[in-house]
């Protein structure tokens, strides 16, 4: 097979590894990403249901994303204007879903942290939540369409091993078999994916920033997708934030736009609930979750039909690290290998907006950093 020079791998290709690419791109760098499942948008997540062979959608991970940067602000403005995203509803802080963080301190909740520049945790404003037309995937479908076919994406590509080659530029080996070599790497998996990754492939981190890395936990969140035969009872709006001890939130996929012929809800379990039923049986959880929802989506006038769900055992950082990505680069505090950034959700603030943000920084740092130009090959 034909060899390229390839200055950037990307392990990973959620809204991270995405923004990353597009920033390499813009500044000419050559850059491929590497994505272990069957689709992109890692916990940008839709998946298609259906019943009786009508088909519906249901977001199972993010649900919306709100904009409090300039930055990421520019880029929902853009993807508005091309009519990728649109407004959802506006609320305070109390309406925020599991992906948020909790404006009461202590809560069960995601990260306390905010990137720098952005609103600070608790603050009591009012925020525009955004929703992906057509569902979330389709928004980072839409961010890989924007790069050019030299810079790909290779889906069922799992990153197994890291090589160093004389310090000189990375080798990475997948699961499949397949074999691609860059000068640099940026690793945007939820950090204890990324540290396990390293720790298979021999590779030790500094002292000092393999502590902070190893610091950074998240929490569970066990999504249940529930296909009905008639329309929920929920709010025009598509969502509800519970009064409960099991579920943080409850979308109506058909009222939020994206599943207009079949209705199927979305349900996020709690992080306390989550773990504690992780690994019970499907039906056991659906039967919980359905009985503790039923009443507030008009259980009785409609009946459920199927169901699916989705267990993410990283679905958000409890704390984040405080700079939007870490990069080593060689002779740079002890590191002797070719240049390493971590970046993601876990890098200067959460969400999609500190992914999207972390993946700009990271894409950023990699094209200043030193490094050769490597051959990618396809073995
Ligand atoms: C249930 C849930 C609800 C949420 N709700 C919201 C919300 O309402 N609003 C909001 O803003 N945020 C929400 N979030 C958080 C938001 O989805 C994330 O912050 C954001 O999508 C993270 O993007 P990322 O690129 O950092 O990571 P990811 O999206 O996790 O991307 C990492 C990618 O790396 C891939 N990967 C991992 N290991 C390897 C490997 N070895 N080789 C190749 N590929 C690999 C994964 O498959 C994945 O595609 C929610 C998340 C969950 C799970």
């Amino acid at each position: 097979m034909a060899k390229q020079q390839l200055d950037v791998l990307i392990i990973g290709a959620g809204m991270a590894g995405v923004s990353a690419a597009l920033k390499l791109q813009e500044q000419g760098l050559s850059v491929q990403i590497l994505e272990k499942s069957k689709g992109i948008g890692g916990r940008m997540a839709t998946r298609r249901l259906d019943s009786m062979g009508i088909e519906g959608k249901a977001d199972h991970g993010a649900q919306f994303f709100t904009t409090r940067s300039p930055e990421f602000s520019a880029f929902v403005k853009e993807a508005e204007t091309q009519g990728w995203v649109k407004p959802w509803f506006s609320s305070g802080p109390e309406a925020r879903p599991s992906g948020e963080r909790r404006p009461e301190p202590g809560s069960e909740g995601a990260a306390a942290g905010a990137a720098p520049g952005t609103t600070p945790a608790g603050a009591q404003e009012v925020h525009t939540r955004y929703l992906a037309v057509d569902g979330m995937s389709a928004l980072i479908k839409h961010m890989v369409a924007e790069l050019k076919p030299t810079n790909p994406v290779h889906l069922h590509q799992k990153a197994n091993r890291l090589t160093s080659v004389s310090g000189k530029h990375w080798r990475v080996t997948c699961d499949s078999g397949m074999v691609y070599e860059a000068s640099r790497i940026i690793l945007t998996s939820p950090v204890p994916q990324s540290l396990e990754l390293l720790q298979k492939s021999a590779i030790t981190l500094p002292t000092t920033p393999a502590g902070e890395l190893e610091k950074i936990t998240y929490e569970c969140c066990i999504a249940v997708m529930l296909v009905l035969d008639g329309h929920s009872k929920l709010p025009e709006e598509g969502y509800l934030r519970p009064d409960s001890k099991k579920v943080t939130w409850i979308a109506d996929s058909q009222k939020k736009g994206i599943s207009p012929a079949l209705t199927v809800l979305t349900v996020h379990t709690l992080p306390k609930w989550s773990q504690r039923h992780w690994t019970s049986p499907d039906h056991d959880t659906v039967q919980q979750v359905w009985t503790d929802i039923q009443d507030k989506v008009g259980g009785g006038q409609v009946n459920l039909v199927s169901s699916q769900v989705h267990r993410w055992q990283y679905s958000q950082p409890r704390e984040t690290f405080p700079e939007r990505c870490l990069a080593l680069q060689p002779g740079e505090g002890g590191w002797t290998h070719p240049t390493l950034i971590f970046a993601g959700d876990a890098f200067g603030g959460p969400r999609v907006e500190g992914a999207y943000l972390s993946g700009q920084a990271a894409g950023l740092a990699a094209g200043t950093a030193n490094g050769s130009t490597a051959d990618s090959v396809a073995t």
